[in-house]
């Protein structure tokens, strides 16, 4: 699910090719400011690099409030930035963010964290039964599946000896997308969460104990409306959104080790937890308005790789085995259409090994 693989080569010499056919229309301070630019991206550290990604961000964003608000419109979450009006800036950002890239080695291990957290949800009744029976459960079946469904994402998410050590709440809302009077509405989301990284370092209270309490506190919301089409769709649908933010907590997780000094420069991820680190201290998250940039930020492409991994994993039927022990789910089980299918089979073709 990375946005920017549609047919793009990398970004820097994508980044030649437009400045061929924009350095002649262009004045001798633009030209020099895009060198100086260039050179950043080329050469500079990563703070330097961020910064320019950043304050391109909000040029492009300030450009496109004009733009709109000229023809009456406000530019909120939910209106998707004309990226083709700056292509200069747009590409820039790209090749500044493409120095934060994961490593194949972290993805490797992400998949088998994937693979470990599918096992332990196999084991689950509840998860057995809402795998089957998704869209007859009632919403508050439904919040009980995916409490557990973070629940065992939380306890099998982990790098080496890194864990996430850190409480998660977790809050169901019901929020419509669109209100009474048929505007949006502007707090309408699908889910999000708010890592306790980011709230150690952007605390100002100071006190003692707020830090502390903060460092435990990370928190997912899940929007439980009709609207987001994740709960509806399906339990994987509903469960990949669930795994999207939790994986959202342990960026947070491993920037606190990072920033705590308890992961070791030789660890092969100390480059993957910086990454997070730096991102989250400085603030760079690139907006969901502008769709290309936030579909190829590490800490998006993480979060879309989990959740796709979860949900490719989650639509394969669990083995029937374990979940027919439960007595209740066995009768409803056998109740349906597909077992009665098998019994008669069975009585046909005589008995299966
Ligand atoms: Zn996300």
């Amino acid at each position: 699910m990375h946005a920017n693989d549609n047919g793009h080569s990398d970004p820097l010499t994508q980044l030649v090719t437009l400045l061929a056919r924009h350095m002649r229309h262009m004045s001798t301070a633009d030209a020099l400011l895009l060198e100086d630019q260039i050179n950043i991206i080329r050469h500079g550290d990563d703070l330097s690099r961020i910064t320019l990604a950043k304050n391109l961000t909000y040029k492009i964003l300030r450009a496109e409030q004009a733009r709109l608000s000229a023809r009456g419109i406000p530019l909120t979450s939910n209106t998707y930035v004309r990226e083709e009006y700056y292509p200069l800036d747009i590409t820039l950002i790209h090749a500044a963010m493409d120095h934060f890239r994961l490593s194949d080695a972290y993805k490797t291990k992400m998949a088998e964290v994937a693979n470990d957290v599918t096992d332990a949800m196999k084991r689950s009744k509840t998860l057995q039964y809402a795998q089957r029976n998704w869209h007859t459960m009632k919403d508050d079946q439904k919040i009980r599946a995916l409490k557990i469904v973070q629940h065992l994402h939380e306890k099998h998410q982990k790098l080496g000896d890194l864990r996430c050590e850190m409480l998660t709440g977790l809050s169901f809302a019901n929020i419509a997308m669109t209100r009474k009077n048929g505007d949006m509405n502007p707090k309408f989301f699908l889910a999000f969460q708010h890592n306790a990284f980011s709230n150690v370092f952007n605390n100002t209270s100071g006190s003692v104990i707020a830090t502390a309490m903060d460092r435990m506190g990370s928190h997912i919301y899940y929007n439980t409306h009709n609207d987001n089409y994740f709960f509806r769709r399906s339990f994987a649908a509903a469960a990949g959104a669930m795994h999207h933010e939790q994986q959202h907590v342990f960026q947070g997780a491993l920037a606190m080790a990072v920033h705590d000094g308890r992961i070791e420069q030789s660890n092969p991820y100390y480059r993957d937890a910086r990454l997070f680190y730096l991102l989250t201290r400085e603030k760079c998250y690139m907006p969901g308005n502008i769709p290309s940039l936030y579909r190829t930020q590490a800490i998006e492409t993480d979060a879309f790789a989990f959740q796709t991994a979860m949900t490719r994993r989650l639509y394969r039927r669990f083995h029937d085995g374990a979940w027919a022990d439960d007595p209740a789910q066995r009768a409803a089980y056998e109740n349906s259409g597909c077992a009665l299918f098998k019994k008669l089979k069975a009585r046909i073709f005589g008995p299966r090994p």
